[in-house]
C-alpha cells in the first residue's frame, strides 16, 4: 500500500498515529513530517517517541535542530529544521553520523534540508481540517509500503 489518508479528529488521534507508526518501525527508518506550524508534527513525534519507550517530555528541537533519544531497543533522532538557514549546515553538524546503522529519524521541515538528508521511507503530510487535522501517508520505499500497510490495517482510522 502506497498511500493512506487518515482523519485525526483530536490530539489523541495524532498521538495514536505516532504510536502506530512506532509499532510499524523496525531497523533504520526515515520519516519526513510536513505541515504548517501547529499542524501536529511534534505531537505526532511525541506519540511515536512515547510508544518507543520514552517517558519524558518531547519538545521540538527548534534551536538545536536535533534531539537524540537513546531508548532501550532503538535510537531515534528527532529533527526540526525550521530554523536551518542553509542545508549545508547539516554537513557541519555531522548529519551523516545520524543516518547510519539502525537509527530512526523523524524530520520536521525536511524541505529545509533538501539535498543533505537521506531519502525517506514515508512522507507524512498533516493538514488542517477546521479545528481537526488530516494525515496523508505516502510510502517512498518497500519498507515504507509495509509500514503504511500495517498502520492502515491496525485500526479503522476512517
Ligand atoms: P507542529 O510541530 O506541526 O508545529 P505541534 O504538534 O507543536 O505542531 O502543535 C500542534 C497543536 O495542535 C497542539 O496544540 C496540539 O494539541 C494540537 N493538535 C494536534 N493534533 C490535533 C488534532 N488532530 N486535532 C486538533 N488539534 C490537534
Ligand atoms: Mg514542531
Amino acid at each position: 500500500m502506497k498511500t493512506c489518508v487518515i482523519a485525526l479528529p483530536d490530539e489523541a488521534a495524532t498521538l495514536a498515529l505516532g504510536a502506530s507508526l512506532a509499532r510499524a518501525s523496525q531497523g533504520a527508518v526515515t520519516l519526513y513530517l510536513y505541515g504548517d506550524l501547529g499542524a501536529g508534527k511534534t505531537t505526532f513525534s511525541r506519540g511515536f517517541l512515547q510508544a518507543s519507550g520514552h517517558k519524558g517530555n518531547v519538545k521540538s528541537p527548534t534551536y538545536t535542530l536535533v534531539e537524540p533519544y537513546l531508548l532501550p531497543d532503538r535510537q531515534v533522532y528527532h529533527f526540526d529544521l525550521y530554523r536551518l538557514a542553509d542545508p549545508e549546515e547539516l554537513e557541519f553538524m555531522g548529519i551523516r553520523d545520524y543516518f547510519t546503522g539502525e537509527s530512526i529519524c523523524l524530520v520536521e521541515w525536511p524541505q529545509q534540508g533538501a539535498g543533505f538528508l537521506p531519502v525517506p521511507d514515508i512522507e507524512l503530510f498533516l493538514t488542517y481540517q477546521g479545528n481537526a487535522r488530516q494525515a496523508k501517508l505516502t510510502a517512498c520505499s518497500a519498507v515504507g509500503e509495509k509500514m503504511v500497510q500495517q498502520v492502515a490495517s491496525e485500526k479503522d482510522w476512517q
